[in-house]
């Protein structure tokens, strides 16, 4: 029947497509294997929160914050007031979105068992990680070596870790060690671990031209949780990231996640992608759900969101005179993502979602800017690009 061959396209590739909408639930697990022929993403690694029905967003200040929810329209600043409109104005389609996959009792009873059941990581192998942030620091850093392995016994290459392109070129993946931790590398993919400092390096160490630019910046936000994982820059340190040396000369697709802060959505508009040379043409909305379908939190949470969004932008490049100009074609509105979130502040891997988009160049060159993984294929830029690679994070096939 028409459901079930719509269920095992989405166990095949980890994509729903809910009909005749703009809305598409995604297992970010089965996506991400895609990139690996030996090894598969562990579902219970990545599904580290909201399996729990007990779990709910529980935050220190949350007493301060229902003082803040009872403000009335009048109380809000201008701000505050800008904000909230543009929350109504995504309001009902993400109810409607939210709708269909309540409707979609197939998918909610698979839902429910995409962690599996048995070997759920334990928390203490997870904490095991190196943090490359403070290693890439010391003055020892650029001593810090990582041993690639081939597939093939033998062949071994030993080549600095930080500021310096790290490439698994084979059609296989690869496994590496660096401080007797082992690391995963998928196939055709590359790695350049620095602080933002030397992003310009990458401009000379790999072949530019990308027709594909995924950013996740690391955004200032009040959130003390955030404040513990990885350190934040003002805004305008991200003005001087070289989007148009990396970006191909006749255009590029630039996806720019965002949080909520109103703030943010000024300085983007107005600052930030003029400087990159980006023109904003669509915006998408990742949808939070838990593994029951119900939103992570209330959807009218001021502060807590159950959603992010990402802004889909092009840069137009100065196109080459022998060439035709870059046909770009215009990107549908309001595409909404639904998922179960993994670890903090990990995004779904939304690539494959947007390659549909990207100028027309095939295979297309694809490059994700503060990344904490790597995938196929693309180059994988930030101060901890292996942070997700582990191998307690991956079961062999
Ligand atoms: N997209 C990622 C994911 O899905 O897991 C999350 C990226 S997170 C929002 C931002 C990243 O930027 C963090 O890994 C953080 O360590 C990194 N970062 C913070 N300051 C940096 C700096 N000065 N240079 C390079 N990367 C930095």
């Amino acid at each position: 029947s028409k459901t079930s061959d719509k269920l095992s396209a989405f166990l095949e590739s980890g994509i729903y497509r809910f009909e005749n909408s703009n809305v598409v639930f995604i297992d970010p697990v089965r996506m991400l294997n895609r990139s690996y022929t030996r090894f598969r993403s562990s579902p219970s690694a990545y599904y580290s929160r909201f399996f729990d029905s007990k779990e709910t967003i529980v935050t220190s200040d949350s007493k301060k914050r229902k003082r803040k929810e009872k403000k009335t329209p009048h109380d809000l600043n201008e701000r505050e007031q800008v904000a909230t409109l543009r929350h109504q104005q995504a309001r009902p389609m993400l109810l409607k979105a939210h709708g269909f996959l309540m409707e979609a009792t197939d998918l909610l009873a698979i839902m429910k068992d995409l962690r599996g059941g048995s070997n759920i990581c334990s928390s203490k192998e997870l904490s095991e990680q190196h943090s490359f942030i403070e290693l890439g620091k010391v003055w020892q850093a650029p001593l810090y070596e990582i041993i690639l392995k081939g597939a093939l016994k033998g062949l071994e290459r030993v080549v600095p870790v930080f500021n310096n392109l790290v490439v698994n070129e084979t059609s296989d993946d690869m496994e590496a060690e660096f401080l007797n931790n082992k690391y995963i590398l998928p196939r055709e993919s590359c790695f350049y671990m620095s602080d933002l400092g030397q992003v310009h390096n990458l401009i000379h160490e790999c072949n530019v031209g990308f027709n594909l630019i995924v950013i996740d910046p690391p955004w200032e936000n009040g959130s003390a949780r955030q404040k513990l994982r990885y350190p934040t820059l003002p805004n305008w340190y991200f003005l001087s990231l070289p989007i148009k040396q990396l970006a191909h000369p006749d255009g590029a697709l630039v996806a720019l996640w965002m949080t909520n802060r109103e703030k943010l959505h000024n300085f983007v508009q107005k600052e930030l992608f003029p400087s990159w040379g980006v023109s904003h043409e669509a915006t998408y909305y990742w949808l939070k759900v838990k593994a029951d379908g119900s939103l992570i939190s209330d959807l009218d949470l001021f502060h807590h969101r159950p959603y992010e969004c990402l802004l889909l932008g092009y840069f137009h490049g100065q196109g080459t005179n022998s060439k035709q100009p870059p046909r770009l074609r215009p990107i549908k509105h309001d595409q909404i993502i639904i998922s179960i979130p993994g670890e903090y502040s990990r995004k779904p891997p939304i690539g494959e979602l947007l390659l549909e988009h990207v100028p027309d160049f095939k295979p297309a060159r694809c490059i994700e800017l503060f990344a904490r993984e790597m995938t196929a294929g693309w180059t994988s830029w930030g101060n901890e690009p292996l942070h997700f690679q582990q191998s307690t994070s991956f079961v062999r096939d």
